[in-house]
């Protein structure tokens, strides 16, 4: 247990199923309007599903909304479904905002709850449960809200909680660095359990040198864009213009979101559902049972 399974390393018998039936990834993505969350799904999967030309209401009930579509990873489709609750954090008064996301994650859990207690197979259940949540913080520089604390707590005990630094195009190293260090630090400070991207198996080698290095860069940094242009070899790349230059956003000096991409959808989907299904659905159930009484 911890030890990483790509889809690729899944046994033999596991990976014909899932080759057969694809993977599902429900992934909630947070943070407050215009940190660029839209136009990282668009970059992080290289399609174009969230329209970021649209302005969003911030002024309407918070809801959680979903946006599908399918891709393909080492050969083995994957359906994914993005979550969002568009207006999070614009609100003067957000405290209704911990309540609708912590509902909607408890309430997947208990469709799941539901279904496994109904006798259809494994394979025929449909599976919502929120397998890990990306939260955008801003750039500041400075210490989290207490917004952003009381959610990630919340979020924490509940889903594979992913801290992620927006739009790092506006640090200097040094400054992205120190960022970094402060989010750390105030994480550990406030007890915010984040999801811990595990080792790989066999240590020592230059895949688990690898492997502990992208964990180090949590929280990751990211920079997203909307731009598609072509390099001289042909191939497409996404970057950002500036007045001075020209960011390749898959370059690793600006940007994690090459490494978060890898980690997520190549290395470490399957441990995501097996951390949702084993801690936090488990954690789940067994409040629900404990509340019914033996
Ligand atoms: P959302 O409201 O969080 O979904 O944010 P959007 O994806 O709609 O982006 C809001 C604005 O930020 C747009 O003008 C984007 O072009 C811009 N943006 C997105 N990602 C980045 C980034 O990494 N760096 C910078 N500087 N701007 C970004």
């Amino acid at each position: 247990p911890g030890a990483y399974v790509g889809i690729a390393d899944l046994p033999n018998q596991v990976y014909r199923r899932v080759v057969k039936q694809g993977f599902t990834l429900n992934m909630l993505i947070l943070g407050r309007t215009g940190l660029g969350k839209r136009t990282f799904v668009n970059s992080l999967f290289g399609v174009n599903v969230c329209d970021v030309s649209e302005q969003t209401d911030t002024s309407k009930t918070l809801t959680v909304e979903k946006e599908t579509f399918q891709i393909e990873t080492q050969g083995v489709r994957v359906l994914v479904n993005i979550l969002t609750v568009p207006g999070f954090g614009d609100q003067i008064d957000n405290s209704a905002a911990e309540e609708v996301v912590s509902r909607y994650i408890d309430a997947q859990f208990q469709d799941y709850f539901e279904a496994s207690h109904q006798r259809k197979s494994q394979s025929r259940r449909v599976d919502n449960r929120v397998f890990c949540c990306l939260y955008f913080l801003p750039p500041t520089g400075h210490q989290l809200t207490p917004l952003d604390i009381l959610m990630m707590n919340s979020l924490g005990l509940r889903t594979n909680l992913i801290p992620v630094v927006a739009r790092a195009d506006s640090f200097t190293v040094d400054e992205r660095e120190a960022f970094r260090e402060l989010v750390r630090s105030q994480l550990s400070q406030n007890d915010i359990q984040i999801y811990v991207f595990p080792p790989d198996e066999d240590d020592g080698d230059a895949n688990s040198r690898d492997s502990d290095f992208m964990r180090s860069l949590a929280p990751f940094a990211v920079v997203g864009s909307n731009t598609v242009t072509t390099r001289k070899d042909g191939s497409q790349v996404r970057v950002r213009k500036y007045p001075w230059g020209t960011v390749d956003i898959e370059s690793p000096e600006c940007s994690d979101l090459a490494v978060l991409r890898r980690l997520l959808l190549f290395n470490h989907l399957p441990d995501l559902v097996s951390v949702t299904d084993g801690l936090h659905y488990a954690n789940y159930v067994r409040q629900v049972v404990s509340k019914v009484g033996p």
